[in-house]
């Protein structure tokens, strides 16, 4: 029996592990092409002035865009902001150069789907090595012969600014290279864009790889063969994406890093917003029914706030 999610129906064909992994062109000559410039940028066009725009445009994109915009806000409805906040948030997102908000709600979602069945294939598990997974993560596509019907919400599917973003994500990086090649010259291009969308994507690939092996978990949800897990000390480079353990107990939770002292700079743009009048309705972990098998793992130390499990 074949699980449901809210975007996601099973169909009375629909296999959950039936399916062929095949090369994404498009994606795999984009993230090629990216790569080149960044080693370009860092080669041929060495700068401080490129590394400051580098550094400040990955902080915007990802903490902003993708871990705000994009994944706490777009797919999971955590928090509310007005439309405009949201338009430009989920517009940061995109810049990462991963995939347009449609892409990228149907990415996230098909991987979920697929680690909440019993049995799930090594694709959306990151269930093969290290080398293969970034092969198949970065430059395939999972396709199964009998997918489950997919289903965007109406108001978000028929929304003609996300549907605009969705057909040109790739050019929206345009919008981005003309004042940086204006200011900058095609140094800060490479540095702003071509370097910042390798480092996101590959950043991006490495927290989903290793936060499905093995790391911190506060609680597991038994009964399925896919865990997350926290990885403890990347919380400011990740924005809070990191605490992937806290993600897979509390999926609807806009604070992922729940526990003491885990930092979470994700949730303080979202307070941030709410202290200015631009956020509400924050949805915290115990604010939705638990889901289904989840367990606390007792700590190792009567008293600690977080417990070190090793993998199964
Ligand atoms: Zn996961
Ligand atoms: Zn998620």
């Amino acid at each position: 029996m074949l699980h449901a999610t809210d975007r996601i129906r099973p169909l009375a064909n629909t296999s959950a592990t039936e399916g062929r992994i095949r090369w994404d062109a498009a994606k795999s000559l984009w993230l090629f092409s990216m790569c080149f410039g960044g080693i370009a940028a860092i080669a041929l066009t060495p700068s401080w002035d490129g590394l400051g725009i580098f550094v400040a445009l990955t902080v915007a994109t990802i903490c902003a865009g993708h871990s705000v915009g994009m994944h706490r806000l777009l797919i999971h409805r955590s928090f509310q902001t007005p439309k405009w906040i949201e338009y430009i948030l989920v517009w940061l997102g995109t810049l990462v150069g991963m995939a347009g908000p449609f892409g990228m709600i149907s990415a996230h979602d098909m991987r979920d789907w697929h680690q909440r069945q019993s049995e799930c294939p090594p694709h959306p598990s990151h269930g093969a090595g290290f080398w293969r997974d970034a092969w198949w993560q970065m430059h395939c596509r999972f396709d199964l012969d009998h997918p489950p019907q997919f289903k965007i919400e109406a108001d978000v599917k028929n929304d003609p600014v996300y549907r605009w973003i969705e057909r040109y994500w790739m050019a929206q990086q345009l919008i981005l290279a003309v004042p940086l090649f204006v200011f900058g010259g095609i140094a800060w291009v490479l540095w702003g864009i071509c370097l910042r969308v390798s480092v996101s994507v590959i950043g991006h690939w490495l927290v989903g790889h290793f936060a499905h092996k093995t790391g911190h978990q506060g609680w597991r949800v038994d009964g399925l063969p896919v865990q997350g897990y926290n990885l403890p000390g990347l919380g400011l480079v990740t924005f809070g994406e990191n605490w992937h353990g806290n993600h897979h107990a509390f999926p609807h939770s806009a604070k992922l890093g729940v526990e003491a002292g885990q930092l979470d700079p994700g949730y303080w743009f979202i307070q941030a917003l709410a202290t200015l009048g631009l956020a509400h309705d924050i949805v915290q972990p115990k604010d939705r029914p638990a889901r289904t098998g989840l367990v606390r793992n007792e700590p190792l130390t009567p008293g600690a706030g977080m417990v070190v499990l090793t993998s199964k």
